[in-house]
């Protein structure tokens, strides 16, 4: 028998893994996407899954098929210098009792398709090139109409809707926007050289340059700097400004620079930013996930480990608790402090390489082990 309706707004990461959560947990779930197709609402370049994401998606019975298309390390990652000489190497964690690696990283459409795949087999229902344009929480049921001019009512609305989030008003008093951190990243895929068998940090003058392997032949190359957000790049001639933002370094940086920075169509150019919503991430029978209450920049790689988790801690809180009032304030007091941990750390590390002098206690490698270390405490 069912436990009741969903309809999950958003069919990005966290979207499907929560839509696979509740379905598990034995509700009827939709999701509506606004783009038009699996491909389409995919962006960017390689995701980094750390290991406490791999852990949310074995839940979701996901992680071996990540595991078998991606590309697994041994060991979190390493900083090099400018010139490409070893400054520190970070371990990075694991979960006792369990064989999953510190981390794996595969491509975002390989990652989008596992989550697809499985979430149509567990019998969740996707729908592409639609949303919705009202919410009305009844006390006992959600209508909801959308864009195509049909409507329905559910028992749950899920906002997965990302960082500019539609039903985010519907849930928060305030009008919550994003923060942009000060930098934007450059990203491309290139053939994985055999030293990037980890997340590999060289540190430049002007930003951090970045390789994280994706797959047993490709890895992906980021460059993280200071960029003033009105400034226009032109995707025509991307690839020569990486190059000449690249120029000062030596090493891997610089062979990648040389071999591989050739099509300025294959490089992806984001801003970076961040907010975390005030609890609860909830009103009435409207509930957020994923970066709608708590986007993060990029620096640890957690994002999406932090969605995935969200989605499996709501369906265990709707599962456990009684009444969706008590479920959902048991999801944010279980993802709160958590998520802002990951929200707040990954600006300070983007604050000291925008400003290293500014911090001169600031160890981003131990920095980076303790957030790892306590992302392995259970959820
Ligand atoms: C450049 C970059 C690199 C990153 N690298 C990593 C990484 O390596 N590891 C990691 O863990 N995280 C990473 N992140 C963060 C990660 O991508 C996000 O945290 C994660 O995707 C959040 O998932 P989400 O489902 O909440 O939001 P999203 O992935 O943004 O998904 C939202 C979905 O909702 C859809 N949508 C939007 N509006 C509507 C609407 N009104 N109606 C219906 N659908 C709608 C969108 O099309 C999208 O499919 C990175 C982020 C960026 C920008």
């Amino acid at each position: 028998m069912s436990r009741g309706s969903v309809l999950v707004v958003g069919g990005g990461i966290g979207g499907l893994a929560t839509s696979i959560a509740l379905r598990a947990a034995g509700y009827d779930v939709r999701v509506v996407e606004i783009h038009e197709d699996l491909r389409s609402s995919v962006y960017g370049v390689g995701i980094i899954q750390p290991v406490n994401a791999l852990r949310a998606l074995d839940a979701i019975g996901c992680a071996q098929a990540c595991l078998a298309v991606g590309y697994s390390t041994v060991a979190w990652g390493k900083m090099l210098d400018v010139d490409g000489n070893l400054v520190r190497e970070t371990p990075g964690a694991t979960i006792p009792g369990s064989d999953l690696p510190p981390m794996n990283g595969l491509t975002r459409p390989q990652l989008h398709k596992i989550l697809t795949d499985r979430a149509a087999e567990t019998g969740v229902r996707i729908e592409y090139s639609k949303t919705f344009t009202d919410l009305r929480d009844t006390g006992t049921a959600v209508e909801v109409d959308f864009t195509d001019g049909t409507s329905g009512v559910v028992d749950i609305v899920v906002g997965a809707d990302g960082v500019y989030s539609k039903v985010r008003p519907y849930v928060l008093a305030e009008d919550l926007q994003p923060r942009y951190i000060g930098q934007s990243a450059f990203r491309l895929n290139i053939p994985r050289e055999p030293e990037i068998d980890r997340i590999i940090l060289q540190k430049g003058p002007e930003g951090m340059a970045g390789f994280v392997p994706i797959g047993p032949d490709t890895a992906y190359l980021f460059y993280n700097t200071t960029w003033d957000r009105d400034v226009w790049l032109e995707q025509d001639r991307m690839d020569k400004i990486l190059r000449d933002c690249l120029a000062p370094f030596g090493g891997l940086t610089a062979r990648v620079r040389d071999k591989y920075i050739n099509d300025p169509s294959a490089i992806v150019f984001r801003p970076e930013e961040w907010l975390i919503a005030p609890a609860p991430w909830h009103h009435g029978r409207i509930v957020l996930i994923g970066d709608a209450v708590h986007a993060v920049t990029p620096h640890l790689g957690q994002g999406a480990a932090q969605a995935i988790e969200d989605g499996v801690v709501l369906a265990e809180c709707l599962t456990h608790e009684t009444g969706i009032e008590a479920a959902f304030r048991r999801y944010t007091e279980r993802r709160y402090e958590r998520c802002k941990l990951i929200v707040e750390s990954s600006v300070a590390i983007g604050e000291w390489e925008m400003n290293p002098a500014a911090h001169p206690d600031f160890d981003h490698a131990a920095r980076t082990q303790r957030v790892l270390e306590s992302m392995i405490q259970p959820i």
